[in-house]
């Protein structure tokens, strides 16, 4: 049995090889999109947008801005932000398009061998899934600045990042290819949607765990102790990596904005606001505070790595309805106690406190009468992000019944194994063989399929398996 798995994961590597070489071979240089971003006036809020999209000699040339942002799961409709698009060919001459729905721009390329778009992104909402840009930051939340042709979704970015002048900061999870200039590549546009840039006059700090760098950037801090500060960051990083095993990426970006609203993880970054709530000396602030960002941070292996299905090749165009949000969020708060106190910065007691508080959240709340842990994932799309008294009076958080669920799952494994197994198995395992190992089961199905449908493979599904 085992010698049969071997040989099974053995020929799946080889396929696995054997078909991303030919689908590099196949993927045309020319295929790669650049894209700029300028802020020259910051005052005005406006950003300046460039793309330049190879035609592929298509008669038709739809380009979009996609209607929300993955993690903050509501309709925004970015195109409402977009203003002066102008289109043109590789030597400037313009090009007729037309408006065809709310979020879609059809270009007439002609004999156009490059469509290249400019405009303009008005960016004043303090969310974490809007756009930014004042005097004091630019935060570029790429889902809500960039648009995308859907042909093109999977080819690679180059974007530059021209900051305004009198900055000297820009951070992303992005790979940078010229730091000095800002230029950096997103392998395709999920990766480019899933990286958020902060640019600025922000305090950099940084350290290392296990050989992989960790950047803080920070807007307007207020007086801390660097020290403390980095330590616990590197705490919450040991804690949680090692309970997970793992270490799914090389480089990681703490963006962390002073006012606004939310906190949103990201592949190998997240976006947060502070609200200036870096004040070490006000103890449960800065537990809160601390809380906050080892969810985010675990959301690493619960939600980008362990996910519904339904959160994974994403639509940009529309809801994503799934009915497992009570796991991504909900088990994630449960976890990022589970992470602060092994990291020695809770104790028992604050952790049962935060716990028994959620119940109580929970167990207080008007809507536990009208919605299940499912049926609040699935409705979150209608009003959770834009709360109000209907909301309050009928809906529950699947933050707090999912953290109860994960607490009782927990709870019921290690009971039945006499304190042997917990849920954290179960997270490993799942991250193992869905996200880390899948190659041998996944690969064995999707060559099959290659196969058989050649040539009209579905590339973009193969290889988001792969990630
Ligand atoms: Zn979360």
């Amino acid at each position: 049995m085992n010698n049969l798995k071997m040989n099974i994961r053995q020929i799946a590597l080889i396929t696995v090889f054997l078909v991303a070489a030919t689908a590099v071979m196949s993927q045309n240089a020319a295929d790669t999109v650049f894209a700029t971003v300028s802020m020259d006036a910051p005052h005005t809020h406006y950003y300046q947008v460039e793309m330049d999209f190879n035609s592929n000699g298509e008669q038709n040339f739809e380009v979009k801005m996609p209607v929300w942002t993955p993690g903050y799961y509501w309709i925004l409709n970015f195109a409402k932000n977009v203003t002066s698009l102008s289109a043109t060919d590789e030597k400037g001459n313009p090009l007729q398009f037309l408006k065809t729905d709310l979020n879609t721009w059809k270009i007439e390329p002609g004999d156009a061998k490059r469509v290249k778009i400019s405009y303009d992104v008005y960016a004043y909402e303090r969310s974490v899934a809007d756009p930014w840009l004042d005097d004091g930051r630019a935060f570029i939340q790429p889902t809500v600045v960039f648009m995308f042709s859907q042909e093109l979704i999977q080819m690679p970015v180059v974007l530059t990042v021209n900051p305004y002048k009198e900055w000297s900061t820009v951070t992303t999870g992005l790979d940078c290819l010229n730091e000095k200039e800002h230029i950096y590549r997103a392998e395709d546009f999920d990766v480019l949607y899933d990286s958020p840039i902060l640019a600025g006059n922000m305090e950099i700090l940084s350290f290392e765990v296990d050989g992989v760098t960790y950047t803080i950037s920070m807007e307007n801090p207020v007086e801390f102790d660097h020290e403390t500060y980095i330590s616990d960051f590197k705490k919450i990083v040991k804690s949680a990596t090692s309970l997970m095993g793992d270490t799914p990426h090389s480089y990681y970006a703490f963006l962390i904005m002073d006012q606004g609203f939310g906190g949103l993880e990201h592949r190998n970054s997240m976006a947060v606001f502070s609200n200036s709530n870096y004040d070490v000396t006000n103890r449960a602030g800065y537990k809160s505070w601390l809380a906050f960002i080892a969810q985010e941070f675990f959301h690493l292996y619960n939600v980008k790595r362990i996910r519904p299905i339904e959160l994974g090749l994403f639509d940009y165009c529309g809801e994503n309805l799934t009915n497992m949000l009570w796991v991504a969020e909900g088990l994630t708060v449960y976890y990022e106690y589970m992470v602060l106190n092994r990291a020695g910065l809770m104790s028992q007691q604050e952790v049962l406190d935060a716990y028994s508080k959620t119940i109580a959240t929970f167990e207080n709340a008007n809507g536990r009468k009208y919605l299940t842990a499912r049926q609040a994932s699935y409705d979150t799309w209608l009003n959770f992000f834009n709360w109000n008294n209907h909301t309050d009076n009928t809906t529950i958080s699947y933050y707090d019944i999912g953290n109860a669920l994960g607490m009782l799952l927990d709870l019921k494994i290690r009971h039945e194994t006499d304190g042997e197994k917990s849920l954290e198995d179960v997270m490993r395992n799942i991250y193992n063989d869905f996200h880390k190992n899948k190659t041998a089961v996944i690969l064995m199905m999707n060559f099959a399929k290659f196969v058989k449908i050649l040539p009209g493979v579905r590339w973009r599904r193969f290889f988001i398996m792969l990630k």
